[in-house]
């Protein structure tokens, strides 16, 4: 019998520590975990899975008028936030339910309180109660930064408030350009909110592929989103009727209901105790882990966001899973961060795995570019004016598919097939004798003949 309350602490129960939890039990380690908010995570509760289900909603009214072209008659259909915003509600309390039916049929322990580290094999719970623990893994994700904040930040939400406005804004000012920036400016402007998207840079999605970040901005004006590039916040005051008014840097004023500051995540280390523990952090008060995501501590390791490897949620999974099997299974292996696909959901989305252009051209010597940009088939009745924008890297001197950038209708559905073929470092040859799909817009993938461009390092 272990001298340990327990062999295994998990704080945090969101997507990556919810799977160590359960799989560490599998292997038959007696498993304790603490949740200080609702037991889910980011993910669940206040991230992909509530924003991907308010990107359904705001398509419907594009389909409403699309429908037109297809012969139906024009419809003002009503929209009610308010139902929008509780139905996603229950269906978020459901997951969180399912989660929870998922630890207590492997057996793991539930504390719902907050946990903070006394020492490497010790936790204190917010009770009061302490528990020793054979190893302490910390998976307690991040929250939005509010870096850029300014004078009145407070007046401003964050995307966690974002699913729990209590009526859907008229105008809305968002700060930033990344994710979760985009993400909302598209949702909300689907649904009818004038959106100004204020940013300090002049393009969109830094560290995505040059075109893709082009065809993202582009898709949003079109979309009625107004960017305010190279501009910065100086102020956010309430006026009398309870709107805010956004004061730039170059003196231009920007009224709305809602301010949204999205300027990045920072990882849940603050007041954790690990400074007690002796964990080393990193510049971002990440805990820093090595390949086995174990901490400088022996008996403390840390997964997901809180180590600021990869914020996505498969990625704090799967790195939840190694450790379990690693550490309580007798099965060591390590997550490959490399050729992981991510989307953007914006209306059209955009789907991405593999190195960008620049990073391509970087790292190989020859690199050939192919590019299709079409009228997808929806278009031709509806009228819209959307494009699909699809981009193919492949490494000319071993024929090897680098990357796949597209920004289009189901980019994320065809990206996450496509990154299969990619990971499995499928060659352009590879991709070409696959049968083309016909009609659908992911044939374009396998039918793309000559380069638009073939990059050639010259010395
Ligand atoms: P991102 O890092 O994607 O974007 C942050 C944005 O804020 C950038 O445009 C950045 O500008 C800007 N910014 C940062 N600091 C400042 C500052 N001091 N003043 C003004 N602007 C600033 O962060 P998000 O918050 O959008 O998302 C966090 C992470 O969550 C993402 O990186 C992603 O991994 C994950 N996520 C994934 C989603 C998905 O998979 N679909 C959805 C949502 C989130 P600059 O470009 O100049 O640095």
């Amino acid at each position: 019998m272990s001298k340990f309350d327990t062999d295994l602490f998990v704080i945090g129960a969101g997507s990556g520590g919810v799977r160590a939890a359960r799989i560490a039990s599998g292997h038959g380690a007696r498993v304790m975990v603490a949740e200080e908010s609702r037991i889910g995570g980011t993910c669940v509760i206040r991230g992909c899975v509530p924003k991907k289900l308010l990107v359904y909603a705001s398509r419907f009214p594009h389909a409403f008028e699309d429908a037109v072209g297809f012969g139906f008659s024009e419809v003002k259909p009503d929209f009610s936030w308010e139902r929008l915003r509780d139905r996603v509600e229950a269906e978020v309390t459901r997951l969180s339910g399912l989660y929870r039916k998922g630890l207590e049929s492997s057996a793991v322990a539930i504390r719902e309180e907050r946990a903070v580290i006394c020492g490497p094999h010790e936790v204190r719970l917010a009770s009061g109660e302490t528990v020793s623990a054979g190893t302490i893994l910390i998976a307690t994700g991040g929250r939005p930064s509010r870096q850029g904040s300014v004078i009145g930040a407070e007046l401003a939400i964050v995307s966690d408030d974002v699913f729990h406005l209590p009526r859907l804004p008229r105008r809305m000012i968002i700060l930033g350009a990344g994710y979760i920036a985009l993400e909302f400016a598209s949702v909300f402007s689907g649904l009818g909110t004038k959106v100004d998207l204020v940013h300090r840079g002049d393009a969109v999605l830094r560290g995505f592929d040059e075109d893709l970040r082009k065809n993202a901005a582009h898709a949003l004006a079109a979309r009625n989103v107004k960017f305010h590039f190279a501009r910065s916040f100086v102020k956010i005051e309430a006026l009398a009727d309870g709107a805010r008014r956004v004061h730039l840097q170059n003196g231009e004023t920007l009224d709305g209901e809602v301010v949204l500051i999205a300027t990045g995540r920072l990882p849940n280390t603050e007041g954790l105790g690990l400074g007690h523990a002796g964990v080393a952090l990193g510049d971002k008060g990440q805990v820093k882990v090595d390949a086995q995501s174990r901490s400088n501590v022996a008996s403390i390791y840390a997964i997901g966001d809180v180590t600021d490897r990869l914020q996505l949620t498969p990625v704090a999974i799967r790195e939840g899973h190694a450790f379990a099997d690693s550490v309580f299974g007798n099965k060591p292996w390590t997550v490959d961060h490399t050729t992981v696909p991510s989307a953007v959901f914006i209306t059209p989305e955009i789907g991405t795995v593999g190195l960008t252009q620049a990073a391509a051209c970087e790292r190989h010597a020859a690199v050939d570019v192919y590019v299709a940009d079409f009228r997808p088939m929806l278009a031709t009745l509806s009228g819209r004016d959307e494009r699909t924008f699809m981009k193919l890297l492949v490494d000319a001197q071993t024929d090897k598919v680098l990357g796949l950038h597209i920004c289009g209708e189901g980019a994320a559905e065809m990206v996450q097939l496509a990154a299969i073929a990619i990971k499995m470092d499928a060659t352009k040859t590879d991709f070409d004798r696959t049968i083309a799909l016909h009609p659908t817009a992911a044939e374009e993938i396998v039918t793309m003949k000559a380069p638009v461009a073939r990059l050639r390092r010259e010395h």
